[in-house]
């Protein structure tokens, strides 16, 4: 059989080690993944009620326009319900977007490190990919700027960035915003936008009534808790999500998808819980890694990305060793660093401690 060329070059995505492997690799008890971002206070009992409740007629298929969630989503939103595209996680609306824009000949522009997904899907479609660097785990939306020509149909910006963990301010956005050509799509991925905290992150969401060249991404995966149920939306213009809707596919969120998503929407307090201790749990971190004189971006995410005075692999290993799975910063285009999901009190502790055995291996203790 014959593949696309661009296919021959891509290698499907490597998972993460799940929990079963490492368990039986290091023949341990206990494993504490803190890899993926994933929320470690779970998610919200109410939809644990509602999909046990939901185990009935599974021979229909879903509602394909997930009218109900997108009735809530609206409201909560304060948009109109065609504003709002939902997918299989906001992988899918990201593979949507380059779906509907990119093909040979056209070009897309990012940042580099980011979110791998923007320029897998745009290569799959044939589309060239400007990368810019980060400078200080930040967009440089000035060469960004300076990248963008007649061809480029679709600029990423991931605020915050991920592995970084930085945000894009809200001043820069603006000049930038104002900068684009109006053939440039913008896509902003918020996927961590609920634990932002600084007053400066740059509101995208109210500048989609000014730009018609603007598109937002969110997802259920992160402080929502619910990764396993691949749940994610865009939120534009009416016209700009009718262009995209033919490209979707027609039953892409589950029934369990949208009934967990309208729970999760129901249960702010959940939401509110988790950011909170987030915050206290990143501080803890921080604390560690200042005490060790361990740098780290400044993030407003549930993950850190920690400078090592090592190879992030070597840290991982170690940490592997002792039970607990981050992120290698050798995988992520960060060498010697790891990035961490902030986990829970105990985890945060029990990764802390590990961390330092490691460390007073190099370090001489002062
Ligand atoms: C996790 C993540 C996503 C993807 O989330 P889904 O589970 O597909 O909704 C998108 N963007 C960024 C930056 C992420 O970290």
């Amino acid at each position: 059989m014959q593949t696309k060329d661009i296919l021959k070059e891509l290698s499907p995505y490597v998972p993460g080690k799940t929990i079963e492997e490492v368990k039986e690799m290091y023949g341990l008890e206990k494993i504490v993944k803190l890899a993926s971002n994933e929320n470690p206070y779970g998610f919200s009992p109410h939809v644990k009620h509602v999909l046990e409740d939901s185990v009935s007629s599974l021979e229909k298929y879903p509602d394909g326009y997930a009218r109900e969630l997108r009735r809530t989503l609206s409201r909560k939103l304060d948009v109109s319900e065609r504003q709002l595209i939902f997918g299989n996680g906001s992988d899918e609306i990201v593979q949507l977007i380059c779906r509907t824009f990119l093909e040979a000949g056209t070009n897309t522009v990012m940042a580099t490190p980011t979110f791998p997904q923007y320029r897998h899907n745009a290569l799959i479609e044939g589309a060239e990919v400007r990368e810019v660097e980060l400078v200080d785990g930040d967009h440089d939306l000035d060469e960004m700027l300076s990248q963008i020509d007649e061809q480029t149909r679709v600029v990423w910006l991931c605020n915050p960035n991920n592995p970084t963990g930085n945000i894009i301010r809200q001043e820069s956005f603006e000049q930038f915003m104002k900068a684009v050509p109006s053939h440039t799509l913008v896509v902003v991925d918020e996927a961590y936008v609920e634990y932002v905290t600084s007053d400066d992150f740059a509101d995208a969401f109210s500048a989609l009534d000014t730009y018609s060249n603007l598109m937002i991404t969110r997802t259920f995966s992160k402080a929502y808790g619910l990764a396993a149920l691949r749940v994610g939306y865009g939120i534009s213009n009416e016209s700009l999500i009718e262009q995209i809707e033919p490209a979707r596919e027609p039953f892409n969120t589950s029934v369990f998808a949208q009934k967990g998503a309208i729970a999760a929407l129901e249960d702010q307090p959940f939401i509110q819980e988790a950011v909170r201790r987030n915050i206290e749990n990143k501080e803890r971190l921080q604390a560690f890694c200042d005490q060790h004189e361990l740098s780290y971006f400044p993030s407003e995410t549930n993950f850190l990305l920690v400078h090592l005075p090592m190879t992030g692999d070597e840290m991982v290993e170690h940490l592997l060793k002792n039970g607990y799975i981050v992120r290698s910063g050798e995988a992520l285009g960060i060498p010697n660093s790891v990035r961490i999901t902030i986990g829970s009190e105990e985890e945060v502790e029990g990764l802390t401690k590990a961390m330092e055995e490691k460390l007073t291996e190099v370090v001489p203790e002062k």
